[in-house]
């Protein structure tokens, strides 16, 4: 068996005429088809060398196909290494020099782009392109696949086997390869369909990018192992969201999806009215979006939390209540607890630290990183997120922030979270980020930096913030952005915002 590929599909194969996925060009896939496929890209890749445990790197647009050569990759007994689409040549020389590929698959527009770093690192180049008509050839992989047996032998993989290797965002600093096994991948699946309920009955709006864990592990294996089907959208956009919402019974996004959302006319109770769940994560869904969802549309959005090393590891509760700006109660089988960042001392309910996690979803280690490893592991086998949050006497888990984020000023920790709330409650303020720049008296300065919905003063926000935070907390400066830099996934890139005002209190 191959652990990871025979649990997904176990659903699907009993029935294999039901549908898989609708696209928005109007063909549909259905089980057989994915079957199918996946072996043509299996045969394909075993064609080209691929061995168990080799690497293969894919840098292609959005498409069902690059999904089903990350299933073929699997069934091939390869680790499927998907790269962000906005990566560019040098970055991928990156990718490509630390993973040591057999192949690499890129689009066929950047082919001439990328031979050089490909062959450089002994890659095989293939390119693989959305396929549009039957008569356009989208690629020489896709060339190679339609020239492929519909039937491959899956090649035995366990357990503790590699599946993927999955690039960390890079929200912090360089981007690190963690490593995935099939049980890594194949856990989280399970408990993911069983707490948020997911059916064969299921239709999920896929309009997630699919080289990042969310789009391909979260939305598509949980789909896939409830033998429900997808309308995969190849981007988010809010028309073809409104024209497929009607189909759909779920959809699952990142903050930004439902600000857009609501910034939609279109976004109502009718239009929501059949939907059974909106999910968010990847980054912190503010209280205030959660609310206007619900106002707009009587839905509650069931905010989730994880990260690519340990696929999702806390979930607001299905049946119960959603709390906004919490991420809910550890997943089944994943244990979670708050420790003191340094010492590692466990804190009890209430205190904020830093979260650490255990489980079956945990990966085993960072790509080629061994000290890196060892040193986000604690000696009993909890990794160290790295994100600063608490327990409430619920039970319910919040974020506060990255450890990286905290901004240490005179000596005191001030969560960012904690000032952006406020600084949100403002009238006329859209949306803020908190940040530490260097200060030659406090170490670091307390910077707010605010979008605005209509002109603002420094100094008015400055004093309006007196009375509502501690001194210690108030920021010393308050800058004005026409919006927040934030990467593919919504996540706000505060190393930019940092960068950008080092030099303000110089
Ligand atoms: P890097 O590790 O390279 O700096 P990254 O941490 O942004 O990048 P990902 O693995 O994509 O890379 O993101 C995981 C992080 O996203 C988590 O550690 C957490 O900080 C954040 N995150 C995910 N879901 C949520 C959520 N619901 N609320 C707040 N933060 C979240
Ligand atoms: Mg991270």
């Amino acid at each position: 068996t191959n652990t990871l590929f025979d649990g997904l599909l176990a659903t699907g194969r009993r029935d294999p005429q039901r549908r898989f996925a609708l696209l928005p060009d109007g063909r549909s896939y259905s089980y057989a088809d994915v079957d199918a496929v996946s072996a043509r890209f299996a045969n394909v890749l075993a064609g080209l060398g691929v061995e168990s445990g080799d690497r293969v790197a894919v840098q292609v647009e959005k498409s069902i196909e690059a999904l089903m050569l990350y299933l073929g990759t699997v069934r091939a007994g390869g680790v499927f290494l998907p790269l962000n689409t906005a990566y560019t040549p040098t970055e991928i020389d990156y990718f490509l020099g630390d993973a040591k590929p057999a192949v690499f698959v890129c689009d066929p527009k950047k082919r001439d782009a990328l031979a050089e770093v490909a062959a450089k690192a002994g890659a095989a180049l293939e390119t693989l392109g959305v396929w549009r008509s039957p008569d356009e050839s989208a690629g020489s992989l896709s060339d190679k696949a339609l020239a492929a047996p519909e039937s491959f032998e899956t090649v035995a993989r366990g357990p503790e086997d590699l599946a993927a290797i999955l690039y960390t965002s890079g929200t912090t600093g360089r981007s690190k390869g963690a490593m995935l096994s099939h049980a890594n991948l194949l856990s989280n699946a399970e408990v993911l369909q069983k707490t948020w309920a997911f059916t064969r009955d299921d239709v999920l709006l896929h309009a997630l990018p699919i080289f990042h864990t969310h789009g391909l592990f979260v939305a598509s294996n949980t789909v896939t192992i409830a033998g429900g089907s997808l309308i995969f959208l190849l981007k988010f956009d809010p028309d073809a969201v409104f024209e497929h919402l009607g189909g759909s019974t779920a959809m699952m996004g990142v903050p930004t999806f439902y600000t857009r959302l609501l910034a939609d006319a279109r976004l109502n109770r009718e239009t929501t009215a059949h939907m059974r769940l909106f999910t968010s994560g990847s980054a912190p869904l503010l209280a205030e979006t959660h609310r206007a969802f619900e106002a707009r549309t009587g839905q509650r959005i069931l905010e989730r939390y994880g990260m690519t090393e340990t696929n999702m590891n806390t979930s607001n509760p299905y049946d119960g209540e959603r709390r906004a700006g919490t991420v809910g109660f550890p997943l089944e089988g994943t244990q979670l607890r708050i420790a003191e960042p340094e010492s590692g001392e466990i804190l009890p309910d209430g205190e904020i630290g830093v979260i650490e996690v255990k489980g079956p979803n945990v990966f085993s280690g960072y790509w080629q990183m061994p000290e890196k490893t060892a040193s986000e592991f604690r000696a009993d086998g909890f990794f160290i997120t790295g994100d600063l949050g608490f327990v409430d006497a619920d039970g319910y888990v919040t974020i506060v922030g990255r450890g990286k984020d905290l901004v240490i000023t005179g000596g005191y920790n001030v969560y960012p979270k904690e000032v952006e709330l406020v600084i949100d409650e403002l009238d006329g303020v859209v949306e803020s980020a908190v940040i530490g720049v260097p200060h030659k008296d406090f170490g670091e300065g307390v910077v707010g930096c605010v979008v605005a919905s209509k002109p603002l003063e420094e100094a008015a926000v400055i004093a309006a913030l007196k009375d509502r935070l501690a001194r210690f907390k108030q920021p010393k400066r308050i800058v004005f952005v026409d919006e927040l830099p934030r990467n593919t996934m919504g996540k706000v890139q505060k190393n930019v915002l940092r960068e950008d005002y080092k030099d303000l209190f110089a």
